[in-house]
């Protein structure tokens, strides 16, 4: 048995008010004056001085505003890496996500994009990238999705949407201030909360799941279920908990793997542009028969916050469409396994995936 060596994030800060400390933290690492920090900003920010105004910019240090109403594509990170090497004098000394799951990918995938040759696209997958990327900064907005810890980039390229997985993926430094989610509006708090949730029950019930995944999970779960169930916690509390219960579920998996809701959800994802968080609870909400517990935990959550998830996105589809939705979902091989154990392809077929989509 050959076990994984698995990098983790080397230095993190955590606390309210912290963003504060970004720019000595920032100041060692500046190569020299014509090597900026390129600031990736989730545009929901521009025209907010309480957080921009906190940006140490010096020299010819930039923020680029990015969009997040699409979910992060191999050919926007190329493009922000062509925009950046033409634009700068020498290559970036840093580069700093400051957003949600989204942003923090982008970040991610810029930074190793900088020191690797050729289009995003051809890295999607497990070790492809050879050289070791910019220093680079992950500062999450909005908690849930454990981008800030993972070892992958999530992208969408034209033919899949798969990950950068690799050693050279995780932020060197994380900074965990609860203060900058205070403004995220309630339904993308639940959506992107509850894709930490089912991190946890994918994880903690799936087949590759060992001791570090577990505690990990279960600590995660414990948070979950407070923020989510239980209405004693202060505003700052509860945020400082989900922040946390992210952090968590980001490590769980990053030992074991996610499962059903994952794998249906990025074909959904693909085909239909529907974002992460609320897809996964899309399709989670229809998961009783593999995950009855945590879908009974899910809807009591759903409830108590008063969300509504869209119903019939698949309605209008062709067959074609469901073809192609199977086709994608069926390759995360990893996903279905640590889901169903190694006789998966037994369990879920497509005629069953197809009855599935159609409940959506
Ligand atoms: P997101 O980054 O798209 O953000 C969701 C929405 O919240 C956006 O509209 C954004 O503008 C808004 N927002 C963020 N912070 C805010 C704030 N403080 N105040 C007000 N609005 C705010 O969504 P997400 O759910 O955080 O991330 C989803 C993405 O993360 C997907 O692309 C998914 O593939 C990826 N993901 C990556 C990993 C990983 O390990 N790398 C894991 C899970 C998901
Ligand atoms: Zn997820």
């Amino acid at each position: 048995m050959s076990y994984k060596n698995f990098p983790m994030v080397p230095r993190v800060i955590f606390g309210r008010g912290s963003f504060n400390q970004l720019s000595e933290i920032l100041a060692p690492k500046r190569l020299s004056i014509h090597a900026p920090f390129i600031f990736l900003v989730d545009d929901v920010f521009k025209g907010n001085a309480w957080l921009t105004s906190r940006i140490p910019l010096s020299y010819e240090d930039k923020i680029v505003f990015v969009s997040t109403i699409k979910e992060p594509t191999t050919i926007q990170v190329d493009d922000l890496v062509e925009d950046i090497i033409l634009t700068t004098k020498a290559l970036p000394s840093g580069i700093i996500g400051i957003g949600g799951g989204s942003v923090l990918d982008l970040a991610k995938a810029v930074s190793i994009m900088l020191t690797n040759e050729g289009e995003a696209k051809d890295y999607q997958g497990w070790d492809l990238v050879k050289n070791e990327a910019i220093y680079h900064v992950g500062i999450p907005t909005i908690s849930g999705t454990g981008a800030e810890v993972s070892r992958t980039t999530v992208l969408i390229g034209p033919e899949k949407k798969l990950g950068i997985n690799s050693d050279f993926t995780p932020f060197d430094q994380v900074i965990l201030d609860s203060e900058l989610t205070k403004d995220v509006p309630t339904d993308q708090w639940f959506y992107t909360g509850m894709d930490c949730y089912i991190h946890c029950i994918e994880s903690l019930t799936g087949t590759y799941l060992n001791t570090f995944s577990e505690t990990y999970g279960n600590m995660a779960l414990e948070l979950c279920k407070e923020v989510f169930l239980e209405n004693n916690l202060t505003k700052t509390e509860s945020e400082e908990k989900l922040m946390m219960a992210s952090w968590h579920g980001g490590m769980s998996i990053a030992y074991s793997q996610v499962g059903v809701a994952h794998a249906m959800s990025y074909a959904l994802a693909f085909l239909l542009g529907v974002k992460h968080g609320i897809g996964n609870c899309i399709v989670f909400d229809h998961l009783e028969e593999f995950y009855p517990e945590g879908v009974t935990l899910f809807k009591a959550m759903k409830q108590q916050h008063n969300i509504t998830l869209p119903q019939g996105i698949c309605a209008n589809l062709s067959d074609a469409d469901f073809d192609k939705m199977i086709s994608i979902t069926l390759n995360l091989v990893p996903l279905w396994e640590n889901a169903l154990g190694k006789n998966w392809k037994t369990i879920i077929t497509p005629k069953k995936l197809k009855e599935l989509y159609q409940k959506m």
